[in-house]
């Protein structure tokens, strides 16, 4: 790469947009040195195993450097030369070099793996230091870009705080997890820019959830990455610019403008009904990931709360909520939607949503964990958490209009099961006097795994709505994982595969009489939503942010229209003719 530490020219470096919104800001790298790295001695006898473990983290980090590679190498012009180059130089410093034989004697001599890639990256950076070349200067980062990634695959980080970043910043970091995102306060942080992550996953969700402008993916980052730098973060292009000049600071400041225009303009579709133009009523509901969206969801006109993640209650804290912690969480949200209807979900704990909280004990270090024990399966082996929760939400029940929504159910029996548990709860409520009797809030099932979809028949017997789940029921489909960089291309909710499963499912709720409304991400697309509509979903839920531009969409579309374009749709096969119809159908409607 060309540019030096010293250097002030400006760095372009690219990645997945994550959360829409420009920000201008300082910049605050969130050093590799807040990993937690444990430092202990390794016995004689286990100093192979030791190695054995470090060279495979090792092979990780090379495999990780060249699918980057491969991705950076698609995008056109010099930065995908400079990236290139600059990826090229990790895996040099990987492949036999003095930094790996370093890290291999201190683990010889008795180190563990965490700690002698420690010492051995502050060895190679101090000498470094001391030579005053701007060149090799400019090498230290590449070295501790390196390093983080050699103990990210060798441990898990903790979980950073970010009460002290100085207000507008624009976090840098190799990684920020769902739970450091819950703790970003979005009248402090600008953005945030990440090396690791992609579109779909948690983090990226909260991202948008709090309204925080945010890139995923971004290889580089770290090395452009000057504390206290300008920096111009463009989280709907996915693009972030160190140091730029007077003239892209103008240009940003007015597309910054031209949104805050458009969004003024949307905010005053609040009041109004998501009627299509024959008259055909949607209802447009809010996901909330944490307690303070209820005030953006009323804010941006949501008729109700379609997805509680109840996951927030288990962030960030190391012991578990009480039965009354929980209540008291639940019942603010349904309190504060002063009798418009709440779905609560009930823990979807697992995958890539692990909270500390559950570590010691519940630790899943599972080759799959998203295939695991997640969601409702975790609930079912861990039937005292369950029952807690249970119990709280159907006290809630008795304060506003509430659903029990159940996240990654696969078969027919885990909701019978779930349905008498919820059943006993609710009779053992009534009888020891905490709750008046009242019959059970409607039941439904997450449809977000293929099983589901495929037998959403037999489940619409069983279950009182369904709630597509379309992130995951994309990448279980497509077998991508929704938060991996590496594969975020071919993550892609319009694949016919996942359109049949869609329409499978809300044609087994039709049959079944039941409401089928769509929870994923999908729903806040005002470019999919004319496709949703036109296969007979009628009720949506989504980042409160993205109702206005959703509703302003459903305003402007004809549902028989709509129809037509799903119906063509439907009879492809080709992924790229889906997208042409698509944008076709989207600009002839916007003409
Ligand atoms: C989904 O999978 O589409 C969904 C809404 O659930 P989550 O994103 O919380 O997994
Ligand atoms: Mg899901």
């Amino acid at each position: 790469m060309k540019t030096r530490p010293s250097d002030k020219s400006p760095v372009i470096c690219e990645g997945i947009g994550a959360a829409p919104g420009i920000v201008i800001g300082p910049v605050f790298p969130v050093a590799p040195g807040r990993l937690h790295i444990p430092r202990y001695e390794i016995s004689r006898t286990k100093r192979a195993d030791e190695l054995q473990r470090f060279s495979a983290a090792v092979a990780g980090a090379l495999e990780q450097i060249a699918l980057l590679r491969q991705e950076i190498a698609a995008k056109a012009g010099s930065v995908a030369e400079e990236v290139g180059d600059l990826l090229d130089a990790h895996s040099q410093m990987l492949s036999g070099s003095r930094l790996v034989r370093g890290i291999e004697a201190r683990i010889d001599e008795g180190l563990n793996a965490e700690a002698a890639v420690e010492d051995g990256i502050a060895e190679i950076a101090g000498q470094y230091r001391a030579i005053t070349d701007v060149y090799l200067a400019g090498r230290i980062d590449d070295i501790q870009e390196v390093g983080t990634r050699l103990i990210r695959n060798l441990v898990q980080a903790p979980m950073p705080r970010y009460g002290g970043v100085p207000k507008g910043s624009i976090i840098v970091a190799d990684e920020i997890t769902p739970s450091d995102a819950a703790l970003m306060d979005p009248a402090l942080v600008g953005g945030f820019a990440t090396i690791l992550g992609g579109a779909e996953g948690h983090t990226a969700i909260m991202a948008r959830s709090l309204g925080i402008p945010a890139v995923l993916g971004v290889s580089g980052l770290l090395k452009a990455a000057r504390r206290g730098d300008l920096a111009i973060l463009d989280g709907t292009e996915g693009r972030i610019i160190f140091r730029p000049t007077d003239a892209e600071i103008a240009e940003y400041r007015a597309r910054h403008a031209r949104q805050v225009e458009n969004e003024q303009s949307l905010a005053r579709l609040r009041e109004l009904p998501a009627l299509t133009r024959d008259g055909t009523r949607i209802s447009l509901k809010a996901n909330i990931e944490l307690p303070v969206e209820v005030g953006l969801a009323d804010a941006h006109g949501a008729e109700g709360i379609g997805l509680v993640r109840t996951e927030f209650m288990f962030m960030n804290r190391e012991t578990l909520p009480s039965e009354d912690e929980q209540f008291e969480a639940l019942a603010a949200i349904v309190n504060a939607m002063g009798g418009k209807p709440v779905t609560i979900r009930t823990l979807d704990i697992g995958g890539e949503k692990f909270a500390d909280v559950f570590e010691a004990d519940y630790g899943d270090d599972s080759a799959n964990p998203a295939l695991g024990l997640r969601a409702i399966r975790f609930s079912l082996r861990h039937r005292d958490l369950f029952a807690t929760q249970v119990a709280a939400i159907l006290r809630v029940s008795a304060l506003g209009p509430i659903r029990i929504l159940l996240p990654m159910i696969s078969n027919v029996e885990e909701v019978k099961v779930v349905r008498r548990l919820i059943e006993e709860i609710r009779v053992a409520l009534v009888a020891s006097g905490r709750l008046e009797e009242r019959p059970l809030p409607p039941i439904g099932v997450m449809i977000e795994v293929p099983a589901a979809a495929l037998a959403a028949d037999a489940l619409g017997r069983v279950a009182d709505f369904f709630s597509i789940g379309t992130n995951d029921l994309t990448m279980y489909t497509l077998a991508i994982d929704r938060a991996n960089d590496q594969v975020a291309t071919l993550y892609d909710p319009l694949h016919p595969a996942v359109l049949r499963l869609i329409q499978f499912t809300v044609n087994a709720g039709a049959a079944a009489g039941i409401p089928v409304n769509v929870c994923g991400e999908m729903a806040g697309d005002a470019r999919i939503v004319p496709l949703l509509l036109g296969l007979g979903i009628e009720e949506l839920s989504m980042s409160a942010s993205a109702l206005p531009r959703v509703k302003g969409r459903i305003r402007s579309l004809d549902s028989g229209a709509a129809k037509r374009c799903a119906e063509a749709i439907m009879s492809q096969s080709d992924r790229a003719r889906i997208s042409v119809i698509l944008a076709d159908f989207n600009e002839m409607a916007l003409g």
